[in-house]
């Protein structure tokens, strides 16, 4: 068919919001919802057939989630999977137009699925399952992905395939969990793509990663018959720690400090010092910059320190170790300070004068609750199973359950 007149039927069964045909069967998806982070201009290549839905309002409404929204058919609704399109939004309207002058434009949320299987290419990178592209402020893209493909992809993301099988298999299950845990936690849609909640990155394309999540398939970690915040991160650097002493909350039977065995691991050592001059420091603690600071640390039963009290004129602060981590942008809370160039180390209450400059050391990467990643692989290396990994770092209360379905209730696509 003409590319014209297919954009022609489209903005005509969009525009016109058509009743969609009656007698076909509600078509049921079992997807997570994944709201996707894309460097603009975003490039799309439909990667089989494809069939375009929308959704006859506008605005993320806060309820239902997107995965349960009312999606109808556009009538005729396809575009020529062959080309590649860019994806823009123009004064609230999505535009996507092709190197061969198709144009598709509409300002209706509108989904993209592909019956096959075959998926899609966002900027080079393979999703799976179905994409929405929504119109807010800026567009926004929604990858509505099958349980198993997105461990996948965030495996891929996460990891690295030079890792032992079993790590990987490890991964796998703290992924899945996590996942399920964690369901819904944007409110509309389930999960970012970013760090806040997992790296997503489509899926990879080390056959790898698929085996290890094919041979853990469905399987997931539970304490009290739930799936556990199976948390995970790079690099312990030594020990990992109680989940209530780096965030707070209840401490969790499953997140507990236990030894670490990333001592090789690439991210054992931070690749370097990070010096802070007294304007940097002051600026990012909100504290005077021409008064005195006072440090005094504070310190769980066992005498590892969990962070700072800071005080200044008028003003005082109790930060954690990962709150500072964050402020400063380290690459762990597992850190030592010292007081630059003479190299004291600030081990209990101390009083810097304006003018101080700090020098912050330490070691690992990540926030060091749960799973750490460069532990697992260093076990594996040893001839640790999958299972005595898991069991190690979430510790023996947890159960892992072999034949779990995902159960979540079904969108309904109905036309
Ligand atoms: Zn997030």
């Amino acid at each position: 068919m003409d590319g014209r007149m297919v954009v022609l039927l489209l903005m005509l069964s969009i525009l016109l919001l058509s009743p969609a045909p009656v007698g076909g069967e509600a078509q049921t998806v079992h997807g997570l919802t994944v709201k996707l982070s894309l460097e603009s201009p975003v490039t799309l290549r439909c990667l089989g057939p494809v069939t375009l839905f929308y959704l006859p309002s506008k605005g993320l409404a806060p309820s239902p989630p997107l995965s349960v929204a009312p999606w109808q058919e556009v009538n005729g609704g396809t575009i020529r999977h062959q080309l590649t399109w860019r994806v823009d939004l123009v004064d609230g309207r999505i535009i996507l137009a092709s190197e061969q002058g198709d144009v598709v434009t509409t300002d209706l949320p509108l989904m993209l699925c592909s019956p096959d299987g075959s998926g899609f290419e966002l900027n080079g990178a393979c999703y799976p399952g179905a994409l929405i592209l929504w119109p807010e402020d800026g567009l926004v893209f929604f990858n509505e992905v099958g349980l198993e493909d997105y461990v996948c992809g965030v495996l891929g993301s996460e990891a690295y395939a030079s890792w032992p099988l079993e790590a990987l298999k490890a991964n796998a299950v703290a992924i899945r969990s996590y996942t399920l845990y964690s369901l819904g936690k944007h409110g509309t849609f389930d999960l970012c793509d970013t760090i806040h909640c997992q790296v997503y990155r489509g899926l990879p394309e080390e056959a790898v990663f698929r085996t290890a999540v094919t041979a853990t398939a469905g399987e997931i970690l539970r304490w009290q018959g739930a799936p556990i915040n199976a948390v995970y991160h790079s690099s312990s650097g030594g020990r990992t720690r109680n989940n209530e002493e780096v965030w707070v909350g209840t401490p969790l039977p499953y997140l507990r400090s236990v030894e670490d065995f990333d001592h090789d691991g690439r991210n054992y050592h931070w690749p370097q010092h990070y010096l802070f001059s007294w304007a940097e420091l002051t600026r990012a603690l909100g504290v005077a910059m021409d008064r005195e600071l006072h440090l005094v640390p504070f310190f769980n039963a066992a005498g590892e320190r969990l962070g700072f009290r800071f005080y200044s004129y008028l003003t005082g602060k109790q930060l954690r170790n990962e709150e500072l981590r964050r402020i400063l942008s380290l690459p762990s809370p597992n850190f030592r300070i010292f007081i630059y160039p003479e190299e004291t180390e600030i081990t209990q209450a101390a009083t810097l004068p304006p003018g101080t400059n700090l020098l912050f050391t330490g070691k690992g990467a990540g926030h060091g609750v749960g799973l750490s990643q460069w532990g697992a692989a260093a076990l594996a290396g040893r001839g640790y199973s999958y299972r005595q990994i898991l069991r190690h770092y979430y510790g023996p209360e947890v159960v892992l359950s072999e034949s779990f379905a995902f159960s979540r209730a079904p969108r309904l696509v109905s036309w």
